[in-house]
């Protein structure tokens, strides 16, 4: 039995399961899975071995046992009218019980709450303070505001946009430069046609429950997993069989069908949470918002979940424009649309948002990366499938070896973890608090070789950012199926190569005589047969002289005769392989990358006179909405035009920068450009020479004003370090930066 525990105790303690319940990443599996599992599987369930929790959930039943009895000793002695010192003694005893068994529960809450009670509540202050100052400061906000918003619909503020902007500008450099990667453009309102063939018309859906009488929709899912949750942390009389289950059922979820989940909804009673009404039946829901192009309404179109299919569509002419050369890889930035059926926490799951994806094609009989080499020792936390079953959690580990064991499935989709690695760390996204996770088996697409999700910790848990999956052909080959245009490579040799090849020769002027009309399918169905079914028609034929046929465009079993069709082995020159490229595809959450790297670039610290807390986000350069700010230490003609001076100097340089002449104390000033992540501060406190403040150390250093614009811009475009600079620069000491 399956029985991943660490999934189950991340979704325990943060409350809350990244995962999408059915995307785009195991749109078939699980839709298929969902119709071949039965309710048998589900309930034939062995409770997990003992753990910490369940000892203690056991230990406080059978203390609760013991506290009942004991009172009904005392009233019995009581009711029996025994003496003083005996009834004192039972109660003594009694309390002794309850004390014990309250020390239980405070360990039992401890264990259900992570073994840090404080924390959870830790977190939403945390998270109330950054979004709070996000929200304030117009990194981003409730899209529609004034007309009291839309759920899961957000703008980006002018830092918010400068923040992505920076973040796509870098993904641009890292990826596509590096990489040569061919970047396309598509629209996002895409036939159905090209939806139907990735299989998004039909597959693409999450399980949604209907409150009865209000018409209030909710994820079926979303709604199991917030009861069993809130019955774990909240619910300490829950026996350890019963916890046992409820965690049981959190591992499952995904794998649940919707006769499963709506069998567990009503079991447990679940009600619908705002108004407590009874729910319907869960029923799929499908996520892509939908449209028709055009007046007329005949030509039905969505507008794209992904922006993958975009770059499919266009592989012919991609590898043609490549010099019809593999390996290569294609990129797309762009607007995706999920109709989320409840999007909550924020910029993770909202209803339109940016993806960056890229598709490297590979033949699937070599995923070497020439570039492997470069991240083959990096090192980080990786979550292989088997360390989730057993409990264990995500260890540092050298990537070379996850390669070399096979643990991650070939030298490519390595290279891509590693790169993706290096991305997001460069970003400012805490090493330690991203990890590699790899899909499990009932995660992942039947078709794929293997996926890995790069998931940020941040106050709502481990948060799926980037997924990384080795999709083998299966993009590419159902397309070629319902558009009709081989989407093939070739791999020309240099010498021709002698295969022996299995050759189907339909008679056609027998199966003329015997099908007339039906003859052109039969044909064609012949043609068609596998390898295997041919030369099974072929022993039959010999040894039977006839065999029933089936041809699915007629629908029914002919007659097929000895003298119908030829089969035989032959001898052939080759002079190319044709193929289906295997695809390796990263997919980025470009919001809620950005999301996690505000959460881990938001501090706050005590104000000089220590009377408030004020916010910074410690975002490196490169990231910054604003670079730089220049303030006139007081208002001055002379400093303000110093300070205009090197402000053409910071555009002339190409540094985003704000130069603020109010009069407000320098303090002041400070905190609020720290509140933006503005990384320097430049002060002109003379007409020779200024200040540069580093925004965290909050240290200065004197530079002449002709050299202010060009140090700045060293250590934003990352040719120097701070630390240097503050090496070479005479110090500021005129007491700190903040006076
Ligand atoms: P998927 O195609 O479902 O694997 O999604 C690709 C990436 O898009 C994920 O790794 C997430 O980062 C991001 N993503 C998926 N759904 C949403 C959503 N509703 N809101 C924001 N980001 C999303």
């Amino acid at each position: 039995m399956r029985f991943p525990f660490a999934l189950i105790s991340s979704s325990v303690s943060f409350g809350l399961n990244s995962s999408s319940r059915l995307t785009s990443r195991h749109l078939y599996p699980l839709s298929s899975k969902s119709q071949r599992s039965t309710l048998t599987t589900f309930f034939n369930w062995q409770p997990p071995m003992a753990t910490a929790e369940e000892s203690l959930r056991r230990a406080l039943a059978d203390k609760q046992s013991a506290v009942e009895a004991q009172g009904n000793a005392v009233r019995a002695l009581k009711a029996a009218k025994a003496s003083k010192p005996e009834i004192d003694a039972a109660i003594e005893a009694l309390n002794g019980l309850k004390l014990e068994k309250s020390s239980i529960e405070k360990q039992l809450q401890a264990a259900v709450s992570g073994n840090d009670g404080d924390a959870a509540l830790s977190r939403e202050a945390f998270r109330q303070a950054a979004v709070n100052t996000l929200e304030r400061r117009l990194f981003y906000i409730p899209s529609f505001k004034i007309y009291r918003g839309v759920a899961g619909l957000y703008d980006y503020g002018p830092p918010g946009c400068a923040v992505k902007s920076n973040v796509l500008a870098f993904w641009r450099q890292h990826f596509v430069l590096e990489e040569n990667m061919l970047e396309v453009d598509c629209p996002c309102v895409t036939p159905e046609v090209v939806l139907r063939a990735s299989g998004h018309v039909d597959k693409f859906t999450d399980l949604m429950v209907k409150d009865e009488k209000t018409g209030t929709c909710y994820r079926a899912d979303h709604l199991l997993k917030d009861f069993c949750n809130e019955k774990l942390q909240k619910d300490l009389s829950v026996s350890a069989e019963k916890a046992a289950e409820l965690k049981h059922v959190l591992a499952t979820l995904d794998d649940l069908s919707a006769e499963e989940l709506g069998a567990k909804i009503k079991e447990y009673g679940i009600t619908a949470p705002d108004t407590k009404n009874p729910l319907s039946d869960p029923y799929p829901f499908n996520l892509m918002f939908q449209t028709s192009i055009g007046p007329s309404g005949l030509s039905p179109g969505y507008m794209r979940p992904e922006t993958a299919q975009g770059i499919f569509v266009n592989f012919k002419d991609l590898y043609y424009y490549n010099g019809n050369k593999l390996p290569f890889a294609a990129a797309q930035i762009g607007q995706a649309f999920r109709n989320e059926i409840s999007p909550r926490q924020g910029l993770l799951r909202v209803r339109e948002f940016t993806l960056a994806e890229i598709e490297h094609f590979v033949d699937p009989e070599d995923k070497s990366h020439p570039k492997y080499s470069e991240v083959v020792n990096l090192e980080f936390l990786m979550f292989p499938r088997e360390e989730q079953m057993s409990g264990q959690s995500a260890k540092r580990t050298r990537l070379g070896d996850a390669v070399s064991k096979g643990t991650v499935n070939n030298e490519t989709l390595g290279y891509f973890i590693g790169r993706v690695y290096l991305f997001l760390t460069c970003l400012g996204i805490d090493k330690d608090r991203l990890r590699f996770r790899q899909h499990l088996a009932n995660e992942m697409a039947h078709y794929a070789a293997d996926c890995w999700d790069a998931e940020i910790e941040c106050s709502y848990g481990w948060i799926e950012c980037v997924g990384i999956a080795d999709r083998s052909a299966y993009d590419l080959r159902a397309h070629t199926e319902k558009s009709g245009v081989p989407l093939v490579a070739a791999e020309k040799f240099l010498e021709p190569r002698e295969v022996e090849k299995l050759a189907i020769a339909p008679v056609k002027k027998e199966l003329g005589l015997a099908f007339k009309g039906n003859q052109k399918k039969v044909v064609e169905a012949l043609e068609a047969m596998s390898e295997k079914e041919a030369l099974e028609m072929k022993a039959a034929l010999e040894s039977k002289g006839e065999v029933e046929f089936y041809v699915c465009t007629l629908g029914k079993n002919v007659p097929i005769k000895k003298n119908m069709v030829s089969i035989s082995k032959e001898i052939k020159k080759e002079h190319q392989r044709v193929f289906t490229p295997s695809v390796i595809e990263p997919s980025f959450g470009i919001g809620r990358i950005i999301y996690c790297l505000f959460e881990h670039s938001f501090y706050t610290r005590p104000s000089k006179a220590g009377d408030e807390q004020l916010n910074v986000f410690r975002f490196p350069p490169l990231v910054a909405p604003i670079k730089c700010t220049v303030f006139p230490l007081v208002q001055n003609q002379q400093y303000e035009h110093v300070a205009k001076v090197i402000s053409k100097s910071l555009t002339a340089a190409g540094i985003s920068h704000k130069i603020d002449i109010t009069g407000t104390s320098i303090g002041k000033r400070y905190a609020r450009t720290d509140e933006l992540g503005v990384p320097f501060a430049i002060t002109v406190d003379s007409t020779k020479d200024v200040t540069i403040r580093e925004r965290d150390s909050k240290l200065q250093v004197r530079v002449d004003v002709e050299e202010a614009a060009s140090v700045v811009k060293s250590v934003t475009d990352g040719h120097r370090t701070w630390e240097d600079v503050w090496a070479n620069y005479p110090h500021h000491t005129s007491g700190s930066a903040d006076d």
